[in-house]
Order: structure tokens, then sequence, then C-alpha cells
């Protein structure tokens, strides 16, 4: 015997959660409903309880109190191959509850909308007896039939089965006369409605006469049986239940159509039964959904979603999806199509979300696997001769990869986006451009760093050749032995003149490797596919980075002390060499006389001044601006703070030529002084030699 719960209490509160737990017990997905009408003490729980094995409170014999009231319901397992549902409507019959009739009006409306067969019980005195709580009963009934099925297209219509269960029947009346008695109220009854249809379109109609239970308690007990088989065996041909009076509500969601039902009825609001069928549909599809998403997100594999844990991504996401799917359809299937299809929809739409989200994060796994190895692959690959092809074939090979990575997680099961896939794979072809620029942007800088250090050093020997070659003026410087008329040519003396374009020559020397090193670099920027912006900043980094070395040089030899020694050096060689290399033997009196030492000395010092004017002199070097395209490359090559060389100031011009000119002058003095002393010496002789002679 199963135990009963309470569905709707006296105060007319539906008990929902009761009825929900209790019906998860239900084995079977089919059901039908059975409710049972019929005044007061008639033995209603009594049949149904024999009928159906169920529990149902009996009323005690002895005290005739009347049982509690509402409408109980318990589930039958007499049927095999469905549950039956059973509704125990205790209402009155006026005595215990006065003139409130209202009760049983809405608990007949209730029946109506839930069950497929609705039990009228009553003695076979009550027969033709208008009075009867019953007749006012089913007149509501038929009233409320049509409107409550109204709405209802062709396949919704649903038919009801009106059992008249006949108690204490003597059988001294034929029960075709009860049948045809009671059918004839029924036929007045409807004719009173309002409905058009005949009243066999809506229901069909059964009589059964039962035994008196106490005084013929073996012939109560057989007719049960045999009314029982009718609820019970579907092979029977009297089989009670029909397709016809299915309400199109699956199991699950029919507690909460019976409570929206109830909550109509309450509300006295008008009935709409394929209304609240769809309505049940459209709630019990969202639980199930909702359900099938969370078995969904609880199946779904954890992160990472790379690589490394793709297949274990890829089984569980599969398993999380499909398993999902399989829950909803389950259950929901047996909802209207519409419905079922629409909701479906949604939960494919959210898992689809959520499978998306992680594809799109093992996408990016993927990509940047990807980029990686493509990037390392470059790296290592630093020959810029073979660019073009290592580039081509490193890039076709990281999009096959790409593309098989992608292809093994299988995002078209998942329905993720189309876009998605393909944002991803612009992105990746976006990333190997990118890596490839950068890739070509740091050989070009190597190529271009390694033209400036291959032009630095010709420059930088070039310039102090000719620093070197200063030396060599004064050898050139004619002998003051020579004609009086050259004198006047010592003003334009060559060496004077080369030493004043010292740097117009260095630069011009420096241009023309400049020129021929753009030439090496423009043919390997060619190989690199440079673009012509980047050609540009790794021309200018070229020409900055040469000039700026330049200036260094001339910083450099343009010292103080670096001029100094330099103009001394000049002077001395000229002042204490001959042309041919020889020291200056000023006390030779054949070669030199006081004029010639002095007019050495001025030209010797001229020649150093003229050093001075020239390597002080520096030239105008104007280094070339930043490209403003700013790729990189330019400010990776060129130094951050460009050389300056700051021109002498005339007092510190003059301070270098006072300290030559000591210089000079010293030495002057030392020849003088040789030359003097060696003309006394030789007097000194001469005057000795006459006086021995
Ligand atoms: P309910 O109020 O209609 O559910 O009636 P109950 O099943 O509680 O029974 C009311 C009373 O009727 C109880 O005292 C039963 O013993 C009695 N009863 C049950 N079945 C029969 C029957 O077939 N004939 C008669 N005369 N009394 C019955
Ligand atoms: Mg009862």
């Amino acid at each position: 015997m199963s135990l009963n719960v309470q569905l709707i209490d006296e105060d007319k509160v539906f008990h929902l959660n009761n009825v929900q737990n209790y019906l998860n017990k239900s084995t079977h997905s089919a059901y039908n409903v059975v409710a049972v009408f019929g005044s007061q003490s008639t033995g209603k729980s009594t049949l149904l309880n024999a009928l159906f094995h169920t529990n149902f409170e009996i009323m005690d014999e002895r005290h005739r109190r009347q049982t509690t009231k509402g409408i109980w319901l318990s589930l039958s397992s007499i049927n095999q191959s469905s549950s039956t549902i059973i509704l125990d409507v205790e209402g009155s019959d006026g005595r215990e509850r006065g003139e409130d009739q209202d009760f049983e009006r809405k608990a007949a409306l209730f029946a109506l909308a839930t069950s497929q067969i609705l039990i009228i019980n009553l003695w076979e005195n009550q027969v033709g007896l208008y009075q009867g709580a019953n007749m006012a009963l089913l007149k509501t009934v038929f009233e409320v039939n049509a409107l409550l099925f109204q709405s209802a297209s062709a396949p919704a219509k649903s038919k009801s089965r009106i059992m008249f269960v006949i108690r204490d029947f003597l059988g001294v009346t034929p029960l075709e006369d009860l049948e045809s008695t009671i059918m004839a109220d029924m036929n007045r009854l409807w004719e009173g409605t309002s409905n058009n249809d005949s009243i066999s379109d809506w229901f069909d109609f059964q009589f059964i006469g039962l035994p008196h239970k106490l005084l013929k308690p073996e012939e109560f007990n057989i007719a049960i049986s045999d009314l029982s088989l009718k609820f019970s065996d579907n092979s029977l041909p009297d089989y009670v239940f029909s397709q016809e009076y299915s309400r199109n509500v699956p199991l699950d969601g029919w507690p909460i159509y019976a409570s929206n039902i109830w909550e109509q009825i309450i509300q006295n609001k008008d009935l709409d039964l394929p209304t609240q069928q769809h309505l049940v549909a459209q709630f019990r599809c969202d639980e199930i959904a909702n359900d099938a998403q969370q078995l969904f997100s609880s199946a779904l594999p954890p992160p990472p979603y790379d690589i490394a844990h793709a297949e274990s991504m890829c089984s569980s996401l599969h398993s999380a999806y499909s398993s999902a799917l399989a829950h909803y359809d389950n259950y929901a299937s047996r909802y209207p199509d519409d419905v079922y299809n629409l909701k479906k929809n949604e939960l494919t739409a959210l898992m689809s979300e959520h499978t998306s989200s992680i594809i799109a994060q093992y996408l990016d796994a993927v990509r940047s696997a990807v980029e990686d190895a493509f990037r390392s692959e470059l790296s290592s690959a630093s020959d810029t001769e073979s660019f073009t092809q290592t580039v081509a074939s490193a890039a076709a090979s990281a999009k096959a990869s790409y593309t098989e990575y992608i292809q093994s997680a299988d995002p078209s099961e998942y329905n993720v986006q189309s876009t998605t896939l393909k944002e991803s794979l612009d992105t990746l072809n976006a990333d190997i451009e990118d890596i490839i620029t950068e890739h070509r942007r740091k050989l070009i800088v190597q190529v271009t760093e390694k033209t400036v250090v291959e032009t630095v050093k010709p420059m930088q020997s070039k310039v102090s050749g000719l620093i070197q070659n200063l030396s060599g003026f004064s050898k050139r410087t004619p002998q003051p032995a020579t004609d009086r008329e050259q004198k006047d040519d010592l003003e334009v003396e060559p060496a004077v003149g080369e030493a004043m374009q010292l740097w117009d020559t260095a630069v011009t020397d420096t241009k023309t490797l400049l020129f021929s090193a753009q030439g090496q670099l423009d043919a390997k920027l060619e190989v690199l596919n440079a673009t012509e912006e980047e050609k540009q900043e790794s021309t200018t980094a070229l020409e900055f980075d040469i000039w700026n070395e330049f200036l260094k040089i001339v910083g450099k030899y343009a010292s103080s002390e670096s001029i100094l020694i330099k103009a001394r050096e000049v002077y001395e060689d000229s002042f204490k060499y001959n042309t041919e290399g020889m020291p200056n033997i000023f006390s030779d009196d054949n070669l030199w006389s006081d004029e010639k030492i002095q007019e050495l000395y001025r030209s010797s010092k001229k020649t150093a001044l003229s050093v001075i004017d020239s390597i002080s002199k520096s030239p105008d070097i104007k280094l070339p601006s930043a490209p403003l395209t700013n790729l990189g490359i330019f400010s990776e090559i060129a130094p951050k703070k460009a050389a300056v060389v700051k021109p002498f100031t005339s007092d510190q011009l003059d301070e270098i030529k006072h300290q030559l000119i000591k210089v000079a002058d010293s030495t002057y003095i030392d020849a003088r002084q040789a030359y003097t002393n060696a003309s006394k010496a030789r007097e000194a002789t001469e005057l000795a030699n006459k006086a021995a002679i």
C-alpha cells in the first residue's frame, strides 16, 4: 500500500513540494489520473483503497466524523505499464460545510482539468435525485468543460471518462435502468449549458454497480477485483484509459501544471488548459534545460586548454556536451515540439557559449605555441641571403600545424561561431606577418650595424692618415738657401693650403666611403625585402652613425692638447730637419746665417700656426634627424647621444698658439745660440791660427 499526500488542504493551499517529492517515486513516465467525487461518507475512500491498493483515510464508523478535508493524492502501482495517480476529493455534501459549495465547484474544475477519469460515487437510492450535490457538481463540470478546452486545436482537444459507481447496488432495479435514468439527467444538464457539441464528443460514460460492502462482502470483493482489472490491464477491451483523455503534460510537469491550474481556479481566472499546458511545457523544459546545463557545467574540462591537454579537453568537452543534450532530449522530448525545440536551441546556444570560450582559449594557446615555434625557427635562421625562402616555408608550416591542432578539437561540433575561428585565423596570419616584420627588422639592424663597423674602420685610418701627413708638410718647406724671390711664395706654400683643407678632404673621403657602404647596404636590404620606410630608417641610421663616428674622430684630434702636440711636431719637423730628413746643424757657417735661421723660424712657425688653424677649424657636420616612421631600426642603431664638437673660442686658440710660439721661440733661441757659439769658436780658432802663422 502506498502512502498518500495532501495535494490541496482545506484552506485551499496547494502543496507543490509534497507532490513533487512524492511523485519522484514514480518509476513510470507514463501516467493516468483518476479523481473521485461524491457526497460525504458514501464510501469513496473505501472504494479507492479497495480498487487501487491505496491508503486514504476512512471515516470512523462509530463517530461518523468527517475525514480531513481537501484533495489527497496517492500513487497506485496496480497498473504495470503506467503510474496511476489517484485523487481523493474530500468535500462536503452541505452537512458538514453548510451551504459552502465553493470548494466542490473548484475541486470539480481542478479534477476535470487534471484527470482522465472522474468517478462519481453515489448510493443507488440517490439516483434520480436532482437535489443531490452530485448533480450540481456535474452541471458545473459540463459548464466549465467547454471553457477549459475551448481554445484547444483538434489534437489538443481532450475527452474525459465519467464513471458512475453505484454503491449498495441491490440488483432489484437493473443497472441499465439506473443508467438511462442518469443519462437522461446528464442530457438534460448538458442541454442546459451553452454547449453546441454533443455530450459524447467530450465525455465517455460508464456505469458500475457495487454490492453492499458490509452486507455482501464477497460479492463486493468480486466486483472490486473485476473493476480493478479495467484500470490495470490494458489488454482488456474495456480498459478504461484512452489516449484520447491525455492532458499532454508529462509526469514531471504534472505537479506544476496542477499547481498552476489550482492557482487560476482560486483566483477565479478563466481557465485555458492549452495555455496552461504550454506554460508547463515551457517551465519544465526550462528546468530540464537547467539541469542539463548543470550537468554540462560540472562535466566541463578544467583549464588549462592548451596543446598539452588537448586530448582530455576534447573528450571531456565532447562528453559534457553530448550527455547534457541526451539528458535534455530524454526528458524534454515528451513536451510539445515547439517548446522542446525552442528550449533546446537556448540550451545549445548557452552550452556553445561555454564551449566557444574554451575553444577560444584553446585557439589562443595553439596560436601562441605555433607562433613561438615560428619565432624560434626564424631566429635560428639568421642568414640574410635565404631570408625570403626561410620565412615562406616556416610560415607555411606554422599555419599547417595550427590548422591541424584546431581540427583535432573539432569546434564544429559545439556550434563554435565561424567568426571566432576566422578571427583566430586572421590573428594568426597577422601575428605571423608581425613576427616576420620583427625578424626582418632585426636582420636589417644587424646588416646596418655591420655596414657601419665596416665603414668606420677605413674612415678612421683615412682621417688619421690625413692628420699624419700634416707633419710631412715641413719636408717640402723650401730650404732657406734658395733664391730670395721665392721668399714671397712662403705666404702660399702648399703645406699651409693642404692643412687648411684637412677636414674638407676628410669629409669628401668619408662621403665616398659612405656612398659605397650605402650601395652594399642597399643590396642587402633588397634581399631582405625591406620596405621603403625600413630602407629609409636603415640608411639614415648608417649615415647618422658614420658622421657621428666622424665627429668623434674630429673631437679626438681637435682637442687643445692634440692640436698643440701636432703643431709642435709640425714646427719641430720643419725647423729641426731638412728635406732629406736630416737634422739641421745650425753651427754650420756654410749653410746658416742669422738671417736664414730667422727665416726658417718664421716659416716653420707660420706652418705650425696654420696647422692649429686647420685642425681647430672643425667642419660643420649636421647629423641626419631620426625618421618620423619610428620603426625601431633607427633608434636601435643610432646612439642616444650624438657626438658634439665644440668650436674653439678665440681665447682658447690664442692660448694654443701662445704655447706653440713659446716652444718655437725657445728652439729658435737655442739655434741662434748654437750658431753664435760656433761663430765665436770659429773666430777664436781663426785668430789662434793667424797668431800661430
Ligand atoms: P467517504 O467519506 O466517502 O470517503 O467514505 P468512507 O470511505 O470514509 O466511508 C464512510 C463510511 O461508509 C465508513 O463508515 C465505511 O465503513 C462505510 N462504507 C464503506 N463502504 C461502504 C459500502 O459499500 N456500503 C455502506 N453502506 N457503507 C460503506
Ligand atoms: Mg473519504
